[in-house]
């Protein structure tokens, strides 16, 4: 097979990388590859080959209003121009593994590991991000929600390859928080986002580790929004405290070794509760 491609492929734009694919089936992307190289290393993944992202500069811009590029790492998210944009964005960059993992870790490599507990995801569903994947077919756009169909199993269709992510710049209040045995070199055992936009009058929150893909809930989001006075900006203890049992009731936890699915449960309310009453301005306690 002297005419057979090579198994690693070093492409330099989005166009030859799609071609790559192509011409390798069964071979994986690699962007940063904190989860692909670990994954061969503990033989969790086999690969015909790879297809390395690396070396695509175009991928790694970021485009005010806000468009950034799937090669754009957690290092680079947590930088002032995105912060301002997406302060929630940012600040679940900011305890994505430690600085070496950040300076490697990529936003579309988060976004296609599909897993629930990813840090970046509750934020882009709180956010209402939506994602423009190549493929040979040409280019599509789809919302991120609805993008996680199952843990681990993103609907990325054979040979596509995620560009970037658009972020709508909403105007308030925005936070994330994670519950984990510890914030570095461990993924959440939960966690939750809130954007609150004062332009459209409307809260919404994400959640992470909440169910088997990242977790909206429009009955919460209504209560939030609800439950925020929206010419101070101010939130009341009880509607907080409403939205928080409707989060209770609303998530489906796993349960595993690092926490049952009640504790993890009772913890979402708690964080929903805490962080809509931050955005309100009041003592979070
Ligand atoms: C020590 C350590 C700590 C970590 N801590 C955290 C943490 O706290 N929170 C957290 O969320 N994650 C954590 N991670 C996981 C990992 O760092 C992140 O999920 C990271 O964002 C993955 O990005 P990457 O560029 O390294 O992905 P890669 O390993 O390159 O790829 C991951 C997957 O996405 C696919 N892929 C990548 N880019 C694209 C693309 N553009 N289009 C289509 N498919 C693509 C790959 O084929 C692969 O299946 C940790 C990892 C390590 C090693």
């Amino acid at each position: 097979m002297l005419l057979a491609a090579p198994r690693f492929a070093l492409p330099e734009t989005v166009a030859e990388a799609v071609a790559a694919l192509a011409e390798r089936p069964g071979a994986v992307l690699v962007a940063g590859g904190t989860e692909v190289l670990p994954d061969l290393l503990w033989r969790r993944r086999s690969a015909a080959g790879f297809v390395s992202l690396r070396r695509i500069p175009g991928l790694r811009t970021v485009v005010p209003g806000l468009t950034l590029g799937s090669g754009v790492t957690a290092a680079r998210l947590q930088r002032p121009d995105v912060a301002a944009a997406a302060p929630a964005l940012a600040r679940s960059a900011a305890s994505l593994g430690t600085p070496q993992v950040r300076a490697e870790a990529t936003l579309g490599g988060n976004v296609v590991s599909a897993l629930p507990y990813r840090n970046l995801l509750p934020v882009l569903l709180a956010l209402d991000a939506t994602l423009v994947l190549a493929s040979a077919a040409g280019e599509r756009e789809v919302p991120f929600d609805g993008f996680v169909l199952a843990p681990g199993q993103a609907a990325l269709r054979p040979g596509e390859v995620l560009t970037a992510v658009r972020v709508p710049v909403r105007t308030g209040f925005q936070d994330y928080v994670k519950v984990g045995r510890r914030n570095a070199q461990y993924v959440a055992t939960v966690s939750a986002a809130v954007v609150v936009d004062t332009a459209e009058r409307r809260v919404r929150f994400g959640f992470g580790n909440a169910a088997a893909t990242p977790l909206r809930l429009d009955e919460a989001d209504r209560a939030a929004t609800a439950a925020v006075d929206w010419s101070t900006g101010a939130v009341t203890l009880d509607g907080a405290e409403a939205v928080a049992e409707l989060v209770r009731r609303g998530v489906d936890p796993p349960e595993d070794d690092a926490a049952t699915a009640a504790y993890r449960r009772h913890a979402l309310g708690v964080l929903a509760r805490r962080l809509l009453l931050r955005a309100g301005g009041a003592d979070d306690r």
